[in-house]
């Protein structure tokens, strides 16, 4: 046994842990929680925890139904909405094969993967996501037929008395409980819109911090009697959820973005890690943007990307390179901006970080930067340009990924074959509503 899970039992026992909840997310981005006894937790180190993978989204075919949780140690953490009494901690797992091999379906293992070929070209990858979310007063919706927010506040507002206040505090340090540290946390431009951003780290820690965060949150609205949602688009009519992430790549301590005599301070590297990430982007974007209603995000305005295109005071590019004094060359970092907050962020930064070292690889040359509003440019300017659109619905975005042999390689046959599927399911399901927009455009004209 290693110092780790020594740790781990040793605090199981002098906190006097009652459940231990392994941790581990499916391939569509849901997490799932199996609670075992402490007595459990030192053979689970050893062996694993059996489970039936396939009862779980994408995890296996029926074949290799078999599989195992192991759970990782430096995940050990008591879960603070639990309470002291007859507390409660969890561990994230990383999913095994009954032959002790990583599985293939396991998303955890697909952005291990996409790591350790960073790793193998020498960089460390770092990352850090605005995570934006809509309180609401609760599921029921409104009398237009729209959810209801818990206020009617915009962008940095300071509400007084307001849940969102309570809310953002309650939040924050529960997720500084968790060993979570928050940058921000704000009111969003929509009513009862909030953002919460995250202290950079690894992105493997960071997609475990992303999965606790939503349960966190989801958390804190119950104690509170407010519901929260990360639907990328829940209104018509106000902004989408987003969740920016800024992207940065480590040679040991040396940021690899920095280059104090280059524009912006871009080093070659990032500049190559940003084309990487443009020229892949649209066949990307089934993973970083899931759902149907990612699109009316995407396409409704509201400051989401609509269009490939980089530049450092831009706020309609895909790509944003936030300025920065030279002095400070460690927070050299672009920010990916299409990424919404209910993407499976494993799958997402695999993706993300593959394309970019795909760009370093090949030496992609990164384009003209654009200056201009890209929305404001007619189809012909942006053509004229060579600006490329984002996917501009579920359906385009399977049509896209479908093609890609980056993602084919880095998710791997099982993970690949089943996203698709399971959008492919989705759009279909979506295609044949009678909606009613259609309705009321129709019904009585025609
Ligand atoms: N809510 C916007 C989006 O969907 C982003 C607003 C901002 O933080 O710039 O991407
Ligand atoms: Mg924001
Ligand atoms: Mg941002």
């Amino acid at each position: 046994m290693d110092k780790q899970q020594e740790f781990v039992l040793r605090t199981i026992e002098e906190r006097g842990v009652k459940f231990i909840r392994l941790w581990f997310t499916d391939v569509a981005g849901t997490l799932k929680s199996v609670a075992v006894a402490p007595a459990e937790v030192e053979g689970a180190f050893a062996e694993g925890i059996g489970f039936d993978g396939s009862a779980i989204e994408g995890l296996a075919r029926t074949s290799e139904a078999d599989m195992l949780a192991m759970p990782d140690p430096s995940t050990f953490q008591i879960l603070p909405w639990r309470g002291t009494v007859d507390p409660a901690a969890r561990m994230f797992c990383d999913i095994a094969t009954p032959d002790g091999k990583p599985a293939n379906a396991d998303p955890r293992n697909v952005l291990r993967r996409a790591l350790d070929k960073a790793a193998k070209m020498g960089f460390s990858f770092y990352v850090h996501p605005e995570i934006e979310f809509y309180l609401l007063k609760g599921t029921e919706l409104g009398p237009d037929g729209q959810p209801v927010p818990v206020d009617n506040a915009g962008y940095f507002d300071n509400v007084p008395g307001g849940t969102a206040h309570d809310f953002r505090r309650r939040a924050v340090t529960m997720l500084e409980q968790l060993g979570i540290s928050v940058e921000f946390s704000h009111h969003e431009g929509g009513p009862g819109q909030n953002e919460i951003d995250l202290r950079y780290a690894d992105a493997l820690s960071m997609a475990d911090n992303i999965m606790t965060f939503r349960t966190v949150i989801k958390e804190v609205a119950i104690e509170q009697g407010v519901y929260a949602t990360f639907m990328p688009k829940p209104f018509t009519n106000h902004p989408g959820s987003g969740m920016h992430t800024h992207f940065s790549l480590f040679e040991g301590d040396r940021n690899a973005f920095f280059d104090a005599a280059a524009p912006y301070h871009l080093s070659i590297v990032a500049r190559q890690f940003i084309a990487g990430i443009l020229k892949h982007a649209p066949e990307l974007t089934l993973v970083t943007n899931q759902y149907v209603n990612s699109y009316k995000r995407l396409w409704g305005g509201g400051e989401a990307p609509s269009y490939v295109s980089w530049g450092h005071n831009n706020r309609s590019a895909l790509i944003r390179v936030p300025l920065h004094k030279p002095e400070k060359s460690q927070s050299t970092r672009i920010e990916y901006r299409a990424m919404d907050s209910a993407a499976n962020p494993y799958l997402a930064y695999a993706l993300l970080l593959s394309a970019g070292l795909k760009g370093i690889e090949e030496g992609y040359e990164l384009g003209a930067e654009t200056e201009d509003d890209v929305w404001s440019l007619s189809d012909m300017e942006r053509r004229a340009m060579g600006i490329e659109s984002l996917p501009q619905s579920l359906d385009h975005a399977i049509r896209k990924l479908e093609t890609s042999d980056l993602a084919a390689e880095v998710l791997g046959e099982s993970v690949f074959s089943y996203v698709l599927a399971n959008k492919r399911n989705e759009w279909a399901q979506y295609r044949s509503q009678v909606t009613p927009f259609e309705i009321e455009q129709n019904l009585r004209t025609l």
